[in-house]
């Protein structure tokens, strides 16, 4: 089954609990088990999940329904979260904090500058071949440099042909510094060159694309040990195909037997892919994803976080996710943009931010994918494309266009005492009564979320660091 319809599935399962009495329990139970199943999550560990769910159920003497739904979400909820967490941390994340903390350049007494020793984070990249390693090196290369870092791509692949002409069309095209040669055959000359370059200008990041194999073979981790040994990466991550569902626990063990990488991203993560099965065997391997591949675009690429993945799944948005992405755009000088980050932080989430975000996010495309984040939209995206999604979008900000300063700057409720106000935004936008209180909804849950996010604030789970 492809991780939208899973999603669909769950979600069903979850809101068929209606009196909360045993029977629709363990409706709902099957129900989610068949979905994970279907998913290709592996037997074990969704029987350990049926189980968990089943007990924590019954320690209750509770029959209030409401309070049974609720708890019921909390508690498959925690379980999913369970079910994709690797509960590992990537390895050295503070090391490329500090990469930021440089101070002005030394001179020496004859006053030429002196060349610091360097302090780059060089990240290498392992997998088999077809796995997505080169289009996934530009995409973290491109996810840091949009961050501020100096980063630099080198190709040591050889072995396939044209991965120096994808990956250099892609740096260009990208504005990303590469490396690499068409004459020379040695991955392991080239790598050791391509890092040496660019540690001597002082570049924050350095990532190595390595060459790939059909299949696992020895000749390609002897050349995975011996560039690793040249490079000396502070961070390994292997690539790897989400779609090949439960083997993707095999893979991950033999290659972390031979190049001992740290972390994992798993690609072709698209709405139609099995992901499902991936995620969950990567996930028993006790290595951490980082990042889901989900598209063959470089801005097709999303930070992996156990909770942020599992409520989008279950369509009930993921506000953090959203900030996430809207960093990405390089806002820091966006006023408009830091009041609504302040505000989030305190727990607020006024017209005006929604109004702000809703800009952000039409800079960012696909808007599928940022869509999803926002709470309510998932059903809504389900039946429809990436266009509507778009109109929808543009829809909203219309709407909020319309509002005055007062309006924006309220949290909504001025709205409800006020209810001629919404005809009038109506009719401004061109649009129906409806549609401007289906946005002052959203706006309403996403308000919810925030301060819900406030509460999580220390849950380390929603707040784990990434690299
Ligand atoms: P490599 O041999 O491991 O370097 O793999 P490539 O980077 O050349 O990728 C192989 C194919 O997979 C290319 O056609 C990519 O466009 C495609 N690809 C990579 N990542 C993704 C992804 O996240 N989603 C989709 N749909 N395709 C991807």
């Amino acid at each position: 089954m492809v991780l939208a319809d899973l999603g669909t599935r769950l979600r069903d399962a979850l809101s068929s609990v209606e009196s909360g009495s045993d029977q629709e329990i363990q409706s709902m139970i099957k129900d989610i088990v068949t979905a994970l199943l279907e998913s290709d999550v592996n037997i074990k560990l969704v029987a350990r999940l049926r189980d968990n769910i089943k007990n924590q159920i019954k320690d209750s003497d509770d029959k209030n329904p409401s309070h049974i739904r609720k708890r019921l979400q909390k508690i498959v909820f925690d379980e999913l979260c369970e079910l994709v967490d690797s509960h590992q941390e990537p390895p050295q994340p503070k090391k490329l904090k500090n990469i930021k903390q440089k101070g002005p350049a030394k001179l020496n007494s004859s006053g030429k500058k002196i060349t610091p020793k360097s302090n780059s984070y060089v990240i290498m990249f392992v997998g088999l071949q077809g796995a997505g390693k080169t289009t996934s090196c530009t995409k973290l290369a491109n996810y840091y440099k949009k961050r501020g870092f100096t980063v630099g791509l080198v190709c040591a692949d050889t072995f396939r042909a044209g991965a120096y002409d994808q990956l250099k069309q892609n740096a260009i095209k990208a504005q990303i510094p590469f490396y690499g040669s068409y004459s020379e055959q040695d991955p392991v000359w080239i790598a050791r060159e391509g890092v040496e370059r660019f540690k001597k200008e002082q570049f924050d990041i350095i990532i190595v694309d390595t060459s790939g194999r059909h299949k696992q073979e020895q000749s390609l981790f002897d050349e995975m040990v011996q560039i690793s040994e040249a490079v000396t990466p502070l961070q390994t991550i292997m690539v790897m195909d989400g779609s090949i569902g439960q083997a993707a626990e095999s893979q991950a063990l033999a290659f972390k037997e031979a190049s001992n990488f740290g972390s994992i991203i798993l690609t072709k993560m698209d709405g139609h892919a099995r992901g499902g099965g991936a995620i969950s065997a990567v996930a028993a391997t006790k290595t951490p994803i980082i990042f889901i591949g989900t598209g063959e675009h470089i801005g097709d690429f999303e930070v992996f976080k156990p909770a942020s993945f599992i409520l989008k799944l279950l369509g009930i948005g993921d506000i953090q996710g959203l900030m996430d992405h809207v960093r990405g755009l390089n806002l820091q000088n966006d006023e408009s943009h830091k009041k609504s980050i302040e505000n989030f932080k305190e727990g607020k989430f006024t017209l005006r931010d929604f109004q702000t975000q809703m800009n952000n996010f039409l800079k960012m495309g696909p808007l599928t994918n940022i869509a999803s984040m926002i709470p309510g939209m998932s059903n809504f995206l389900n039946q429809v494309g990436e266009e509507e999604t778009s109109s929808k979008i543009k829809n909203m900000i219309y709407i909020m266009d319309s509002m005055t300063g007062k309006e924006l700057d309220s949290d909504g409720t001025i709205f409800i005492k006020e209810p001629l106000r919404i005809v009038r935004v109506a009719r401004g936008a061109g649009c129906s009564s409806v549609e401007v209180e289906m946005v002052l909804q959203q706006q309403r849950m996403m308000s919810s979320m925030a301060s819900n996010a406030k509460l999580m604030q220390n849950n380390p789970m929603v707040n784990s660091p990434q690299m």
